[in-house]
C-alpha cells in the first residue's frame, strides 16, 4: 500500500493551496486526491459566457445538486452547482473576489474560535493574494492568486453604478479595504491575459512538477480508515480503471476539503456523524457527532430582469456585434478581462443596520437563474439581490451508504422570515436604483416581477416563489467548541486523531461574501495549523 504523510481529499479551492503549501517541505510527501476529472479544458479556462454556462450544467465538471424546498418555499427543489475537476467550484465559479466584513471573522472568534478574529485573519487573505492595483494595508502584490478589474464593461454595468450613486447608495472603489459598504465593479480572480485564475491554477501549475507531491484524479473517495480513533488511511474508487477499490496510507495526516457536501458526505460514509442516522443505514459507528451536515448556510437570491432599449447589452443579435464581441475572448494577446456579473457591492435593507445585510449584483444580460433558457436574443439586464447574513439552517444528510449517492440536501431558505423581509426591502431598493435617471436610457421594461407585483405582499409571494441559491454555501462541519461543533479551531476533527476538515464547511457562520476568497484564506491558515502539528 503507498504512503504519503499527508493525503488532501478534493482538490478545490482549498485543496489545491493546501497541496501547494505542505508538499513546500521537499521532505514531506503529499498526494491530492480529486474525483473529477483534470482542468485541461478550454471551458474552464477560456472565460466567455458560453463556457461559463457550459460549466454550470455539464454533468463532467459538475456534480449538479439539488437541494429541497421547506414549508416556505413548497416542493420546489433548487439547483445546486458545485465544480468537480481540480480548482473544485473555483474552476466553474462567477470569479468575483470578495472577503466579508470584518464583523464575520469577528463574531467567529466570539463563538469560541481563538484566532479566527478579523485582525488575525487578514494576513492570510494577504498571503495568496496578487493584487493588481498594488499592495496596501489591505492587499499584497506578491501571491499566486490573481485578483483584477476586467477592462471591459457593457453600458448597462456603468450606467447602474451611476444609479446607484443618484440612489444615494455609497460608491466604494474597494469593498475589500477599509470599507465594506458600497458599489462598484467587482474585482475578479482572472489572469492579465484575461484566463479564468482558478485555485488550480494558481496554486497547482506553479508547482506540478514537484517530486513530492502527487496529484489523483478520478479518486472518488469512500471513506477515511480509522483505528483506535486514529484516522490512518483513505479509500478510493478509481474511476479511470473501472471503479477499482484503492487504498493509501497517510502516516501524518488526512485532510477533508471535499467541499460544503462531499466533506460531511465522507466524515458520515467513515462512521463519524450522527449516530442514529448513522444506524439506521448500516454504517459502523466510529464517533457519534451529531453536528456533521448540520448547520448549513446560504445566501438566498432573486433577480430582478429589465428589457433594454438601448439594446447595448449581451445578446446574439445583432450577429457581427455578437461575433466581434466572442471573438475577442480567442484572440492572442488581446488581454480581454470579463466576467458577466460585473456590477454591484453590499448595501443595508435598513439604514438601522450596522452592517450590510444584502448584496448586490448587476449584469447586463437578459438572464434567468442559473442560465437556464437563456434569452440572449433580446437585450436586457438583471440586478441580483442577496441576502448575506441569514439566521436560516438547512442540513445534509446521508439517503444512504451508497457512496455514489446524492445526499438529501435541506437547503431550510426563510425558515427564519428575518431573510424574506430584508429581502422585501431590498427588492423595494433595488426598483428605486433601476429607475434612476441614469437607467432611463436602457430602462424598457420590467420583466420580473413585473408592474403587477406592487405591494409588499406581492413582493414576498415573488421571492418565495423565485428565490434561488447564488451558490454561496457553508457551515456544514463547523468549526467551535460547542456539542455541534465538528472542528475545533484548529480544524481537528472532534474525537478523532489526524484528520481535519479545511474547506468552506468549516465556517461556523457564513461570510457576508461570496465564498472563494474566505476559503482561500480557511486553507491558508489551516496549512499553518497542520504544518505546525
Ligand atoms: C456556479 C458557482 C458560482 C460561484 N460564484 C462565485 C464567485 O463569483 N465568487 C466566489 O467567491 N465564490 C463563488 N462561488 C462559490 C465558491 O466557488 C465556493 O464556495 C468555493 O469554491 C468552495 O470551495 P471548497 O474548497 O470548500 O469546495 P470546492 O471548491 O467545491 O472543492 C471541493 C472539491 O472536492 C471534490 N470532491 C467532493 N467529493 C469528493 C469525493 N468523494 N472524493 C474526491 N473528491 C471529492 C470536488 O470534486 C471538488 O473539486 C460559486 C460557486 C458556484 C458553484
Amino acid at each position: 500500500m503507498k504512503s504519503f504523510d499527508y493525503i488532501i481529499i478534493g482538490g478545490g479551492s482549498a485543496g489545491c493551496l493546501l497541496a501547494n503549501r505542505l508538499s513546500d517541505n521537499a521532505q514531506t510527501e503529499v498526494c491530492l486526491l480529486e474525483a473529477g476529472p483534470s482542468d485541461d479544458s478550454h471551458f474552464i479556462h477560456n472565460t466567455n459566457p458560453v463556457n461559463m454556462l457550459y460549466l454550470l450544467n455539464s454533468p463532467k465538471y459538475n456534480w449538479k445538486y439539488y437541494a429541497e424546498g421547506n414549508h416556505k418555499t413548497g416542493k420546489r427543489r433548487f439547483f445546486w452547482p458545485r465544480g468537480k475537476t481540480l480548482g473544485g467550484s473555483s474552476a466553474v465559479n462567477a470569479m468575483i473576489y470578495t472577503r466579508g466584513h470584518p464583523s464575520d471573522f469577528d463574531r467567529w472568534a466570539a463563538l469560541g474560535n481563538e484566532g479566527w478574529d478579523y485582525r488575525s485573519v487578514l494576513p492570510y487573505f494577504l498571503k495568496s493574494e496578487r493584487q493588481h492595483r498594488g499592495g496596501d494595508a489591505y492587499h499584497n502584490d506578491t501571491g499566486e492568486m490573481d485578483v483584477i478589474d476586467p477592462n471591459f464593461h457593457f453600458p448597462a454595468s456603468t450606467a447602474f453604478i451611476e444609479a446607484c450613486k443618484q440612489a444615494g447608495i455609497p460608491h466604494n472603489r474597494d469593498i475589500n479595504g477599509e470599507q465594506y459598504e458600497g458599489v462598484d465593479f467587482f474585482q475578479i480572480n482572472q489572469t492579465p491575459d484575461g484566463q479564468r485564475a482558478h485555485s488550480a491554477v494558481s496554486f497547482l501549475n506553479p508547482i506540478r512538477h514537484r517530486k513530492n507531491l502527487t496529484i489523483i484524479t478520478g479518486a472518488h473517495v469512500n471513506k477515511v480508515l480509522m483505528n483506535d480513533g486514529t484516522a490512518y488511511a483513505v479509500e478510493y474508487f478509481d474511476l479511470k480503471n473501472a471503479r477499482c477499490l484503492c487504498t493509501l496510507n497517510a502516516r501524518r495526516e488526512i485532510i477533508l476539503s471535499a467541499g460544503i457536501i462531499g466533506s460531511p458526505q465522507i466524515l458520515m460514509l467513515s462512521g463519524i456523524g450522527p449516530a442514529a442516522q448513522l444506524q439506521q443505514l448500516g454504517i459502523e459507528i466510529v464517533k457519534d457527532l451529531p453536528g456533521v451536515g448540520e448547520n448549513l448556510q446560504d445566501h438566498p437570491d432573486v433577480i430582478l430582469r429589465y428589457r433594454d432599449k438601448s439594446g447595448t447589452s449581451l445578446t446574439t443579435f445583432p450577429w457581427p456585434y455578437m461575433i466581434r464581441f466572442m471573438s475577442r475572448f480567442y484572440k492572442k494577446n488581446s488581454n480581454f478581462i470579463f466576467t458577466p456579473t460585473d456590477a454591484g457591492g453590499f448595501i443595508k435593507s435598513d439604514p438601522s443596520l450596522e452592517v450590510p445585510d444584502l448584496q448586490l449584483q448587476f449584469a447586463s444580460l437578459r438572464m434567468q437563474p442559473h442560465g437556464a433558457g437563456l434569452t440572449p436574443t433580446l437585450a436586457g439586464y438583471v440586478l441580483h439581490i442577496c441576502h448575506m447574513r441569514p439566521n436560516s439552517r438547512g442540513r445534509i444528510r446521508l439517503t444512504s451508504a451508497d457512496p455514489f449517492a446524492h445526499p438529501r440536501i435541506e437547503a431550510n431558505y426563510f425558515d427564519d422570515e428575518m431573510e424574506l423581509e430584508a429581502l422585501v426591502k431590498g427588492v423595494k431598493i433595488a426598483r428605486n436604483i433601476l429607475s434612476q435617471p441614469a437607467m432611463q436610457p436602457f430602462n424598457k421594461k420590467e420583466e420580473v416581477p413585473g408592474a403587477s407585483c406592487r405591494t409588499d405582499e406581492d413582493i414576498r409571494r415573488f421571492i418565495l416563489k423565485k428565490v434561488e441559491s447564488v451558490y454561496h454555501t457553508a457551515g456544514s462541519c463547523k468549526m467551535g467548541i460547542d456539542n455541534m461543533a465538528v472542528v475545533d479551531p484548529r480544524l481537528r476533527v472532534y474525537g478523532i486523531r489526524n484528520l481535519r476538515v479545511i474547506d468552506s464547511s468549516i465556517m461556523p457562520t457564513i461570510t457576508g461574501s461570496n465564498i472563494h476568497a474566505p476559503t482561500v484564506m480557511i486553507a491558508e491558515k489551516g496549512a499553518e495549523l497542520v504544518v505546525k502539528g
